[in-house]
């Protein structure tokens, strides 16, 4: 009791102390390697936290004539779940464990599935902590090498796929772990160096058109014959802190998981996940949806006449909003569609 009262006496004092600086916005804190930004207003209301999803990386700063290493002070740990190949099965269960344990996700959808499951869709679509983004429409037929061969075949493939699932560019190219983000160029370094050299100039095609595509830091495998995890939620929790400890991140302090919808279609594949993500809630892992792993936003697909006269075919137009603003706006259009139909 006499500790705890000596606590809150300290942060009274230190929270009055740091009062009069609010007016002037954020301000340093010196500890003995390091400092941080903190807006004292942030700490009266008991935000700090929400505070140093601002701060990321670690950059050295000017302030005083001193030089100061700025780093988060929380050590903040990002994870972003991301699903890919659905909507089909497995994918109500995902939204279910989303739902349930409130985290945000991101699902990369094929397009020509969107079409086969339009209520699994709509479903999807209703879910507030959940992005949907594009996974190309016929995810190369599993023939990737010829696929990605040919500029104008993955282009038209790429660009129906946006037409049906719309918003903002969001992109996963099918069997591919490619990055091209305006800060962020990778290949997929699985491939031998001359399939490398045919098809980066596909990507970067890609990229011109406004896409941003993103590839992976870390996959849960699965068995594609019985549909389960190869891994256990334990040993891919191993596997994640290994790879947060290496530094070996597209982006560090910010991990990308790949998973698939169909490997938590049965009943011990969704425990696996729920396990999975209490595990890493308890370990001070926070989610994202992948529209909040860089400050840039790819280009809004448009609508043009072609698919317009379609009305099967869901498109957007929308303004260069806010990612939550455009994905309410998503939400709000295709579920009007879907009733229509
Ligand atoms: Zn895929």
């Amino acid at each position: 009791m006499k500790n705890r009262i000596k606590i809150s006496t300290i942060l009274f004092t230190c929270t009055v102390a740091l009062m009069p600086l609010c007016a002037t916005g954020s301000y340093t804190i010196t500890e003995t390697e390091r400092s941080v930004s903190i807006n004292p207003l942030d700490i009266l209301n008991g935000r700090e936290k929400h505070h140093s999803r601002k701060v990321s990386g670690r950059k050295l700063i000017k302030q005083n004539g001193k030089q100061h290493l700025r780093t988060n002070i929380y050590r903040r740990k990002t994870l972003y779940l991301t699903f890919d190949d659905g909507p089909g099965k497995g994918t109500a269960n995902v939204l279910r464990i989303l739902k349930e344990e409130n985290v945000e996700g991101t699902m990369f959808f094929i397009g020509r599935k969107v079409e086969r499951h339009r209520a699994l869709y709509g479903q999807a679509l209703s879910m507030p902590n959940l992005l949907i983004a594009n996974h190309t429409y016929s995810h190369a037929n599993g023939k990737y090498e010829k696929f990605y061969s040919h500029a104008a075949t993955v282009i038209k493939d790429v660009d129906r796929a946006q037409r049906i699932i719309g918003g903002a560019k969001y992109l996963r190219l099918a069997g591919r772990n490619v990055w091209r983000l305006p800060q962020t160029q990778r290949n997929d370094y699985s491939l031998s160096k001359a399939r490398r050299v045919i098809e980066s100039p596909k990507y970067t095609a890609l990229a011109g058109r406004g896409y941003h595509i993103y590839g992976w830091d870390i996959e849960w495998q699965f068995d594609h014959s019985t549909g389960k995890p190869s891994y256990s939620a334990d040993h891919m929790i191993s596997r994640i802190n290994a790879l947060y400890r290496s530094q070996h991140l597209v982006i560090q302090g910010k991990m990308v998981l790949l998973a698939h919808d169909a490997m938590f279609r049965t009943q011990s594949g969704l425990q696996q996940l729920r396990e999975l993500i209490q595990i890493l809630k308890a370990d001070a892992w926070q989610f994202e949806t992948i529209d909040h792993f860089t400050r840039s936003t790819p280009a809004v697909f448009v609508r043009n006449k072609a698919s317009a006269a379609s009305p099967k075919v869901i498109h957007l137009a929308m303004s260069k909003k806010s990612p939550l603003a455009q994905r309410s706006r998503q939400r709000k259009d295709i579920l009007k569609i879907l009733r229509q139909d």
